[in-house]
């Protein structure tokens, strides 16, 4: 196991059967709580990407705060991709199936130039709807995916095939 991958493994909280019953919750709040485990994360994404990103996407909510602070370390703009509704207008919006029901993302139009280079941020990856469709948003504004990083990701549920067509970068598996 990586260095970060330990940092990220030994600060997260499991809480079974929340927000719903049979779902384990892997809670961040320990680990942004923690300087040192919070500040790892972002150093590791800021020297792996510096020079190379014009601007941060953070994913609603959770993506904010590793997506805000990465867009400052790296001396970059932050735009938010948030719940439908958020954001005041002009906004487009994206739908995506959830397993029970959708959900919808937005982002302001003129947020993001078109052909910035753009990263995208999230604190977990389980299906990759959610990732998707930020993606999906970040592309008809017109920018590029230069990658995606997101700090937890749990394998098997299909979200890493399903962003198989962008460089994605999780820092810990569960
Ligand atoms: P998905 O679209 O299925 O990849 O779900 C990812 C989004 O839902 C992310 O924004 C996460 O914050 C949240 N999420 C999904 N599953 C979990 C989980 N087990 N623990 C914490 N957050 C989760």
């Amino acid at each position: 196991m990586s260095a970060i991958a330990a940092i990220v493994a030994g600060s997260l909280r499991n809480v079974p059967d929340f927000p719903s019953p049979g779902i384990l919750f892997k809670d961040i709040g320990p680990l942004i709580a923690d300087p040192v485990a919070f500040a790892a994360v972002i150093e590791h994404w800021r020297a792996r990407h510096t020079g190379r990103l014009e601007v941060i996407v953070g994913i609603d909510a959770r993506g904010f705060i590793f997506g805000a602070a990465l867009a400052h370390a790296l001396g970059t703009g932050f735009v938010p991709v948030r719940k439908a509704g958020k954001l005041p207008g002009p906004t487009i919006e994206r739908s995506y199936d959830l397993e029970y029901g959708s959900a919808t993302l937005a982002i302001q139009v003129g947020a993001i130039s078109a052909g910035q280079r753009a990263f995208v941020v999230d604190d977990v990856l389980a299906t990759g709807g959610t990732a998707e469709a930020a993606c999906r948003l970040v592309e008809e504004v017109g920018a590029e995916v230069a990658g995606i990083g997101i700090v937890l990701e749990l394998a098997g549920l299909g979200g890493r095939p399903r962003l198989a067509e962008w460089d994605l970068e999780t820092l810990a598996t569960a």
